[in-house]
């Protein structure tokens, strides 16, 4: 949020396109948060940080380490908002082109495509962990997590790299260190769950 704002003063232009990422973030987040409270959860608040937003659960986590079929559902619902908004946005622009209907496309493809990562508490990463917590329980599931997450972490770093993307590089070093608290988290929480 904070980089969105100091980026409007820095270029005004991007005010409209901005609004559109926005307002694609809050699609994306109250999907899971309906879904939650659909399933019996009590949201607390939904978190906006400078790389985008997180629907927050009120207990510590067990109850969704409990019901993983239910951490599948709450995961998923934010990628599915994300691919409806691209093809509405996709639908518009080809009735009416414009900027910013494109940038509605871009920003609910990237979304989806960066939340899919299998990277834990990634939306990716929480569809996998409550499937294979499911499957196979929820130790497996959470050394699965841990071994996808740090897979995906170095593959997304490793072409950022290559590709010369350095603030793809710098938003990988955040997502390693949320992914390393949360996984120290879950642990925690599968062990007395
Ligand atoms: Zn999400």
């Amino acid at each position: 949020m904070l980089f969105m704002g100091l980026f409007v003063i820095w270029q005004p232009f991007m005010f409209v396109p901005i609004l559109v990422v926005l307002a694609s973030l809050l699609m994306h987040e109250y999907s899971h948060v309906w879904m939650a409270l659909r399933l019996g959860f009590r949201v607390s608040h939904v978190m906006v940080h400078p790389f985008g937003a997180a629907a927050m659960v009120e207990d510590d986590g067990t109850e969704m380490v409990r019901r993983p079929k239910a951490e599948m559902a709450v995961a998923v619902a934010g990628p599915l908002m994300s691919l409806l908004c691209a093809l509405c946005a996709l639908l518009i622009f080809r009735a009416w082109p414009s900027v910013t209907a494109r940038w509605a496309v871009y920003a609910n493809v990237g979304m989806f495509l960066f939340n899919m990562l299998p990277i834990y508490p990634m939306d990716g990463g929480r569809i996998l962990n409550g499937f294979v917590s499911w499957a196979f329980g929820r130790k497996t599931a959470f050394w699965a997590a841990l071994a996808f997450s740090a897979a995906a972490w170095l593959a997304a770093a490793l072409f950022f790299i290559h590709a010369g993307w350095v603030f793809g590089f710098a938003v990988m070093g955040l997502v390693a260190w949320i992914s390393f608290v949360s996984l120290a988290k879950l642990r925690e929480v599968v062990g007395k769950a």
